[in-house]
């Protein structure tokens, strides 16, 4: 095993040198059955969380997996070393909530040195970021993206269940300081009766600390399946609202994006919108998930998953692990079938398979 020393000085064993027993991936396999090619890959370091937001979690929590269940740092790098030989350029850290697992500054420099990770980001919920914004930016940083549905005191409390509005808005304002982690995107889950009123908060948040405000329809993903299609706004619902404040005018997109963009009125502030459940973008989705606790999914809402935990820990080679992913690469769904009847979501929710 080779002893690599991270850009912030902290040595971590990484597994970087193929087992001389295993034949080398294969660069660019990873195509499924549909002719996708997956490229980006969502890791969840934690199934844990501090906040309770009413659509993902129950007040009291779930049962966690256990810690030891969960990948090593050294085990995520092994992993994800086999995946951008397999093609994975692009990479994003989440949860549960990233920002407690104690060994993130570590693990994202070291995701930094994979040969062939050309991107890094990070998703979370902000109210540990004043503490770690520094460490983050001294790890090689990442694309950040804060998640805020209010700038309502109250209202945050009563979607997160928990009074950190304040510590969440200290957190971009640290984070703003820090170029390394930019550019940040504030990603608001889009629910009824909350959105409407929260509109000019977030919009003038998102100003004040240079970010892309974007608007995510809530999805079938919630612990406690309470989800029903009513529960969010639309993107064409949220568009005609903000038409009220000035043209929204479309910005021009490459194929495979998620979010449609659009600039606002005089001021040309950009927001974005990722509507799954109105306008689904499987066809042209190249993304796979690694859960915390070591499993791939080919996609959000899939019914199979492949454990990479127990072969990495029984030993396997990289060619062995590169066969597993491809296998579950190959049998993605073509789509989620929110929108279609006989629809069952996924067993996991959507914190522990990491958003
Ligand atoms: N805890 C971090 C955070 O909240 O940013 C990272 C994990 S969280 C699961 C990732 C994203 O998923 C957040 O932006 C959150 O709002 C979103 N999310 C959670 N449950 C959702 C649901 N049922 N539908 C749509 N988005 C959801
Ligand atoms: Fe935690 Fe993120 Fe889920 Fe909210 S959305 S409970 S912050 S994992």
């Amino acid at each position: 095993m080779e002893r690599v020393t991270t850009p912030i000085g902290v040595p971590l064993a990484l597994p970087l040198a193929e087992p001389a027993t295993s034949a080398p991936a294969t660069r660019g396999a990873l195509i499924d059955q549909h002719g996708r090619i997956a490229r980006d890959l969502r890791i969840s370091l934690t199934d844990r969380c501090n906040l309770r937001c009413d659509y993902c979690m129950p007040a009291e929590g779930l049962p966690w997996q256990p810690r030891e269940q969960h990948l090593t740092a050294e085990e995520i790098v092994r992993i994800v070393g086999v995946l951008a030989e397999l093609g994975i350029s692009t990479v994003r850290l989440t949860g549960g909530e990233p920002l407690l697992r104690r060994d993130l500054p570590e693990l994202l420099a070291a995701i930094h040195a994979i040969p062939g990770i050309e991107d890094v980001a990070l998703t979370t919920n902000g109210v540990l970021l004043e503490r770690q914004a520094a460490a983050l930016a001294a790890a090689g940083g990442a694309r950040l993206n804060v998640s805020l549905d209010t700038t309502d005191r109250e209202g945050f409390k009563a979607i997160t269940r928990r009074d950190d509005l304040d510590r969440v808005l200290a957190g971009l304002i640290e984070a703003r300081r820090h170029p390394e982690l930019t550019p940040i995107k504030l990603n608001a889950v889009a629910l009824k009766g909350v959105t409407e009123p929260a509109l000019d908060g977030l919009l003038a948040v998102a100003a004040s600390v240079d970010a892309e405000l974007r608007f995510i329809e809530p999805m079938p993903l919630d612990a406690g399946h309470r989800w029903t299609p009513d529960d969010g706004l639309s993107g064409a619902e949220l568009r005609k609202l903000l038409s009220a404040r000035g043209e929204v005018r479309p910005l021009p997109a490459p194929a495979s994006a998620t979010a449609r963009r659009f600039e606002l009125g005089d001021s040309g502030q950009v927001v974005g919108f990722i509507s799954s459940v109105s306008e689904p973008f499987c066809s042209s989705c190249d993304r796979l998930r690694l859960t915390a606790d070591g499993n791939l999914r080919s996609c959000l809402f899939s019914h199979e998953e492949g454990d990479l935990r127990t072969l990495l820990r029984n030993g396997a080679s990289n060619a062995e692990l590169a066969d597993r992913i491809s296998g579950t690469v190959w049998r993605k769904p073509q789509g989620h079938g929110m929108n279609e009847p006989g629809f069952r979501p996924p067993e996991r929710p959507m914190s522990a398979i990491g958003g």
